[in-house]
């Protein structure tokens, strides 16, 4: 069997990311645990900045405590709110409607499960994951476009998209580390395993890595 070296990836790269700082969606979690806030921050992340999101996030939450707020609230009012996290227009449409569909199916909680959140509008696998490891502490494995990247650059994978990558990690990835991986590599992403030109002189498990796919590197 091939020798994926999670137990001496993972474990390094955890400790070497505790002082790089955690994603936003972690942060927003350890600030107000609640699944109705972090499946709505996990949706206003999307192709949106850290810190741009938690801002946002935070003007959103000061007024919205529950679905039943959101809904009261006009399109413009949750777009004035949102701004200018990606796509904001369309966002809060997307998260009013969720709301809605929180209120009407589930009893105005956030399911804790992959398949029923899938149904919610605009709702994709990296969001679903992320809400059933970040809120329920549950078994799920997100994976994003660092995720995917790395898990490429390391060998894990040989994949064409994060869904693959998904699916193939389902495969080979140990449950204890399903929960994890998302926020140690985003973190790690972010800071020295670069999409362009991977600080690779600068990263803790270069000498396990075979760089697949890795042209240019500082
Ligand atoms: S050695 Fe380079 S490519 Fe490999 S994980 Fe480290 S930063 Fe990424």
């Amino acid at each position: 069997m091939k020798n994926y070296n999670f137990d001496k990836i993972l474990p390094k790269l955890e400790k070497f990311v505790q002082n790089l700082g955690v994603p936003v969606v972690t942060r927003i979690k350890d600030r107000d645990f609640d699944p109705f806030k972090i499946l709505i921050g996990t949706i206003l992340s999307l192709r949106t900045k850290d810190e741009t999101t938690e801002e946002a996030a935070n003007r959103l939450f000061e007024v919205v405590k529950t679905p039943e707020d959101l809904i009261k609230l006009s399109e413009k009012d949750i777009e004035k709110l949102i701004y200018p996290v990606g796509f904001y227009k369309r966002k809060a449409k997307q998260i009013k409607e969720v709301a809605k569909t929180l209120i009407e199916k589930y009893d105005g909680r956030v399911p804790n499960d992959l398949e029923e959140l899938l149904k919610l509008k605009g709702v994709g696998r990296k969001t679903a994951n992320l809400v059933i490891t970040e809120a329920f502490d549950d078994y799920g494995i997100c994976v994003d476009t660092h995720v995917h990247r790395i898990s490429n650059r390391l060998g894990w994978v040989k994949t064409k998209n994060p869904e693959q990558t998904e699916m193939e990690l389902r495969k080979i990835l140990p449950k204890k580390y399903w929960k994890t991986i998302n926020p140690i590599l985003v973190t790690f992403g972010q800071n020295i395993c670069k999409p362009i030109s991977p600080l690779c002189s600068k990263c803790p498990i270069e000498p396990l890595c075979p760089k697949i796919g890795v042209t240019k590197s500082r």
